[in-house]
């Protein structure tokens, strides 16, 4: 990232800095490390007009920057629109499947109204917007298809884990009486009876209160030859009592960095099995991240990528984590204890998985 950075300083723009917090220890703190700082700390300095056209430079992954204007006439796309030049350059790209909106400088961009993270900040070279070509392949191609639920079974199989159990109970509820785990298996099972009476065959990885190590929900999929997996979670962000909102994550792609990384290395080269479903994993992730903002009032944290969960790395087969909301929130926290409301996550996971109700 440093390397790509330097050759665009010399372009005349500057690249967001990364911040790096090392005194917090929580799932907040290793966010901020991942992620680009807010726009307002961002000044972006004024474009060199002169500046020679760049050779699309190499990253280390061999990927390079694609100029927008000429991807799209590639793509029979219109160019992308501006919609601002402050105080970062924004532009629309607008498809029969969605709106792309993306920021020079900024990780953050919005598909349909829906944020993502790209893995590289788009740059601005000689008045023109450049995408990395992986951001081009492994998020706007896919999204771009479509959002389809590849499944050839007629009887889809899919394997829902309840995050946490037993020992491991995951965030405690601000309200102060439940956890996590209680909450992800309830979700699990509304899930699973509104799929088993529309022709799913659902198998939950624990249907009680036990312990069960990462690798065991993996070989559970395995077992069941399972067309789909979902991880259902609830959020902490510790003391932070104001952040609230849907997370749904899937596997990096390799030669992207991760919108987070939780101290994991996040080695851009290393692929992993469920690297084969990229495309179907965003995809998925997008199908029930829209469909899960409808119920929580559209508090939207993002469609994003990690490495650091092993539920997801070694899956065959296309493969989500969502987070569902901030159990350390007091709103989110009273929403979540109310079985109404999980009733309502769960149909909204239904939905996303194209049932009608
Ligand atoms: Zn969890």
């Amino acid at each position: 990232m440093a390397l790509v950075a330097a050759a665009f300083v010399l372009a005349g723009c500057r690249t967001a800095p990364t911040r790096t917090v090392g005194h917090m220890q929580d799932w907040q703190s290793e966010e901020l490390a991942s992620v680009p700082a807010a726009p307002s700390a961002l000044p972006l300095a004024a474009p060199v007009t002169n500046a020679p056209l760049a050779p699309a430079p190499t990253n280390h992954f061999s990927g390079t920057w694609v100029p927008m204007a000429r991807w799209c006439k590639t793509a029979s796309l219109p160019e992308p629109a501006c919609l601002a030049t402050t105080p970062l350059p924004t532009y629309a790209l607008r498809t029969t499947n969605g709106t792309f909106i993306f920021r020079v400088g900024s990780q953050v961009a919005h598909w349909a109204g829906i944020e993502l993270r790209l893995g590289f900040a788009p740059q601005w070279i000689d008045r023109q917007p450049y995408l990395h070509a992986l951001d081009l392949r492994k998020t706007v191609q896919p999204l771009l298809a479509g959002e389809p639920l590849s499944c050839s079974n007629s009887k889809p199989v899919l394997v829902l884990d309840p995050g946490h159990g037993g020992e491991d109970a995951g965030a405690k509820s601000t309200l102060g009486r439940d956890w996590e785990k209680q909450f992800t298996l309830d979700w699990a099972r509304r899930v699973q009876t509104l799929l088993a009476t529309n022709g799913w065959q659902v198998f939950l990885t624990r249907d009680n209160d036990r312990d069960l190590a990462l690798s065991n929900r993996v070989a559970f999929a395995q077992q069941h030859q399972a067309d789909l997996f979902l991880s259902l979670h609830f959020n902490s962000a510790g003391t932070d009592a104001a952040q609230a909102g849907l997370e749904t994550y899937c596997l990096t792609p390799a030669g992207l960095p991760s919108s987070i990384t939780r101290g994991y290395g996040d080695d851009l080269a290393l692929a992993f099995p469920n690297n084969a479903f990229d495309a179907q994993n965003l995809q998925l992730a997008f199908r029930l991240h829209r469909t899960l903002l409808q119920v929580n009032g559209h508090r939207d944290r993002g469609v994003r990528r990690a490495r650091f969960m092993g539920v997801l790395r070694p899956q065959q087969r296309p493969a989500i984590l969502i987070e569902g909301g901030y159990l350390s929130n007091r709103r989110e926290a009273r929403l979540i204890s109310d079985p109404a409301y999980r009733q309502k996550l769960a149909e909204a996971v239904a939905r996303g998985l194209g049932i009608p109700l």
